[in-house]
């Protein structure tokens, strides 16, 4: 295990003693995780999949599949990607040997996936045997007017399962692969993203359940997992005492779940949040420091109804608060069991999960 050094490494270890919370990162390339090891943290609480799809190598190949006119053709294409996912899943499994990983199944806003350029829609025709025409007319009918609030998340795999199926083979061929490998066995915790109802995450359990078992069965070899959910929706947060009936966690998706609750777009909000936080209408930006009125308030009720139904549910914040102190302080307050930063991040986390649990103490 790499250590932080000298006074650094002592500063830590301290906090380390006093913190309660755990310390994870969002982290999803091979860099990504070793950084976050060297900084000490305790899993990987959020691995957007969807970073992965963006590679030079499979963007066609995401593209062809989500130009598909059917299933048949969603499967040619997701073919094509499940050994790079596979590969990608088995890097992550090996360099967090012995903690776990949350792997989110896809969430991307669609258009960033749809081909623009007439190459991109050349490439996509060639790969997938059908004309540029019909890629274009597809094209048009998966347009949407606002994408962040549009077929993304669950959405997709709800409407297209097997893209969900493809991602659960991939994590579960991985983990079995590095089990065997390493004589350690991964530890798996499979994210639902976007999830408003009860019923979309048994949809996407299902899947996702479904093909473990497949790949248990044909490799031989079972291999523990959790399924769980995000909580990104003022809705989720409303329901999440149904939602822990099929959840064996939940992560609070702050940046989401901030946009959604104030109706403010997490990508313009710098317009006019500054005029906001000058006028002390948002103590701090809501986007960087948690609303703890607002937005923490459907956290601790998301929280609370969570336990009633599952008591010792697990959970944990993977927004980007999941990084800043007074955040944390809140997360300290609330009682999740851990909080997911950037892996540059962790560091900080680590001192502002030990002062929290210092200041509660008292
Ligand atoms: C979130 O919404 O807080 C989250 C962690 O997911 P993403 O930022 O990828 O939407
Ligand atoms: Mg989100």
């Amino acid at each position: 295990e790499p250590e932080l050094a000298g006074d650094f490494g002592v500063l830590m270890g301290w906090a380390d003693k006093v913190r309660r919370l755990k310390v994870r990162a969002n982290a999803e390339t091979p860099l990504d995780c070793k950084t976050a090891r060297t900084f000490g943290a305790e899993g990987v609480g959020l691995c957007r999949t969807e970073h992965m799809f963006f590679d030079a190598a499979r963007i066609t190949a995401v593209r062809q599949m989500i130009l598909a006119e059917d299933e048949k053709g969603r499967r040619v294409a997701l073919e094509k990607l499940l050994p790079e996912q596979r590969g990608d899943f088995v890097q992550i499994f090996e360099i967090m040997a012995g903690l776990p990983v949350t792997i989110r199944l896809l969430d991307p806003p669609l258009h960033e996936f749809l081909p623009h350029a007439e190459e991109e829609f050349s490439e996509v025709a060639e790969a997938a045997g059908v004309g540029v025409e019909a890629l274009k007319r597809r094209a048009a009918e998966l347009h949407e007017f606002n994408p962040m609030l549009g077929h993304r998340g669950c959405r997709l795999g709800v409407t297209y399962p097997e893209i969900y199926e493809m991602q659960a083979r991939a994590i579960f061929e991985a983990a079995v692969a590095v089990a065997e490998k390493s004589g350690a066995a991964p530890i798996p915790e499979v994210m639902v993203p976007l999830v408003a109802t009860k019923r979309e995450l048994e949809l996407m359990k299902d899947v996702i359940d479904s093909t473990a078992k497949a790949v248990f069965a044909e490799k031989g070899r079972t291999i523990d997992y959790l399924v769980g959910t995000m909580i990104e929706l003022p809705r989720a947060a409303l329901k999440a005492g149904e939602i822990a009936e099929v959840a064996e966690f939940f992560s609070f998706g702050t940046n989401d779940l901030t946009q959604t609750t104030l109706g403010v777009s997490r990508d313009d909000a710098g317009r006019f949040l500054t005029t906001y936080v000058d006028k002390g209408i948002y103590a701090r930006d809501p986007f960087v420091s948690l609303d703890v009125e607002g937005v923490g308030e459907l956290i601790e009720l998301a929280a609370e109804r969570g336990r009633k139904t599952r008591p010792g549910i697990k959970l944990g914040i993977c927004g980007e608060h999941g990084g800043d102190p007074a955040s944390i302080a809140f997360c300290e307050e609330t009682g999740l069991d851990y909080v997911s930063a950037s892996p540059y991040r962790v560091p900080i986390a680590r001192l502002a999960a030990a002062q929290a649990a210092l200041k509660k103490k008292g």
